[in-house]
């Protein structure tokens, strides 16, 4: 079942002769369930497509159909509830709200949409990621590791269509890598979670069932590597 539709994207930054394009007419599709490493040099456009399909940046022209909604459709406030129940965002550098506690930060997004937190839920998470006894701890008093567990947690907190990590291991030593990838697999694998990737990694790019390298803004190759 197809999960997300990319139709010819494209994305032009500034105008006239500083104009970049860092994308340029780029189509897939991805399945329910399909973990995909997205790799390519730097500037090659990788974060621009995840952002884009994340919602949190405009495509210049081109359509993203998440789960049959075609995104950019929405109205503004359409868009910020869409995000917060479909899309879990990862990056590189946490982006944890800092006076806001570990529990506070993975149930932020289901706070924000006035829904009520369940318990069962959230203890399950809290335990498969190791975050027990860390509830009340505050980002700036845990680990690396530990902040991009926790950012994990708020990115699978409300079951979403997508994850979309910005090379998420990045800042990380390779232990902490390794944990960081086995949890996000093991959410892709028991729970069927959907799962796009940035990566300049190439062990943890051949982890995944599928890999597409971006190269100037264009795919120059998509390959499964695993079914
Ligand atoms: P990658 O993630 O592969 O390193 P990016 O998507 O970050 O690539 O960038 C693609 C191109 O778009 C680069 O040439 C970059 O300089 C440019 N770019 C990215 N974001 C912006 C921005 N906000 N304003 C202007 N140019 C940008
Ligand atoms: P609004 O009143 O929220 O602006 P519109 O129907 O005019 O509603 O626009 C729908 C949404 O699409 C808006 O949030 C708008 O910002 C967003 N949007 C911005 N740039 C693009 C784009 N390049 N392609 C599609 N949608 C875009």
């Amino acid at each position: 079942m197809e999960i997300l539709r990319v139709e010819n994207l494209t994305k032009t930054y500034g105008k006239g002769n500083t104009a970049v394009t860092a994308l340029d007419n780029v189509s897939f599709s991805v399945n329910k369930g399909e973990f995909v490493a997205v790799i390519g040099p730097s500037g090659s456009g990788k974060s621009t497509l995840l952002h884009i399909i994340g919602g949190v940046d405009f495509p210049s022209s081109g359509k993203v159909f998440i789960d049959g909604t075609d995104i950019y459709n929405l109205n503004e406030t359409q868009l910020a509830i869409f995000r917060r129940r479909q899309i879990g965002l990862i990056y590189q550098f946490y982006n944890l709200i800092p006076i806001l506690n570990v529990e506070e930060n993975i149930t932020l997004p289901q706070l924000l949409d006035g829904g009520s937190v369940d318990k069962e839920h959230l203890n399950e998470l809290i335990s498969t990621l190791g975050l027990e006894g860390r509830l009340k701890h505050l980002p700036n008093q845990l680990s690396g590791g530990q902040q991009q567990r926790v950012s994990i947690g708020r990115a699978l907190v409300n079951n979403p269509a997508l994850v979309l990590a910005d090379e998420p291991t990045g800042n990380l030593d390779s232990k902490n890598s390794e944990e960081i990838v086995n949890l996000l697999k093991l959410y892709n694998q028991m729970y069927n979670q959907t799962l796009i990737l940035i990566t300049h990694d190439e062990k943890i790019a051949l982890q995944a069932d599928r890999i597409i390298s971006i190269e100037d803004g264009k795919i120059s190759k998509d390959e499964v590597i695993r079914s």
